[in-house]
């Protein structure tokens, strides 16, 4: 005899797609689930070059914890991550550098520019340092702050996963989305 099954009505599930929902089955649409799986698990890129590193760290450490939005995988090999995260000053001689890895990774790629100096040259407005980073790639998400704090991390990281979840899977194909990296000398 099967016994009825029991749900616990205590837990709540966020962030489920739209759809259409019975006993043991959902029906929703492929873009949705795509995008809720891209969200969901995201393979940061930590380019750190000054002192925002030492927030990173902070916010991959066990207190703020990034593991908690599913990116506690974090990669140095730039063809397996998504989310190029760029912390710190850098120097225009590291400007090709940046857009080497950047060109590396594969689409649907996204970009974080974290603390003043990646996204602005911060207070070195000098002959040396690259003025941001959106002079060599383009950027998704700034996060001010000289250094910015975890939660400013964090904040951005979430403005990151909302563009994941609302980017169509199309885009990538787009006269927009082209013309955007042409701006920048990407085919
Ligand atoms: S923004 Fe401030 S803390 Fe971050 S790398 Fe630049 S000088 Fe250092």
């Amino acid at each position: 005899m099967s016994r009825p099954v029991q749900y616990n009505t205590h837990i709540k599930f966020e962030g489920i797609p739209e759809g259409y929902m019975g006993e043991g089955f959902m029906a929703t649409n492929l873009e949705k689930v795509v995008s809720m799986a891209r969200k969901n698990s995201i393979w940061p890129l930590p380019f750190a070059t000054s002192c925002c590193g030492i927030e990173f760290m902070a916010t991959m450490a066990s207190h703020y914890d990034l593991a908690r939005f599913g990116s506690e995988r974090v990669g140095f090999s730039p063809r397996q991550c998504d989310l190029l995260m760029v912390m710190g000053t850098i120097a225009k001689k590291m400007g090709p550098v940046v857009r080497q890895v950047y060109l590396q990774m594969a689409e649907p790629r996204w970009v974080m520019a974290v603390g003043a100096c990646a996204s602005s040259g911060g207070v070195f407005d000098t002959y040396s340092v690259l003025q941001g980073i959106d002079q060599v790639v383009p950027v998704d998400v700034y996060v001010p702050g000289c250094p910015p704090r975890p939660e400013a991390i964090l904040d951005g990281f979430l403005k990151i996963q909302e563009l994941v979840n609302a980017e169509g899977l199309r885009r990538r194909y787009s006269d927009q989305y082209k013309e955007l990296l042409s701006g920048y000398g990407i085919q």
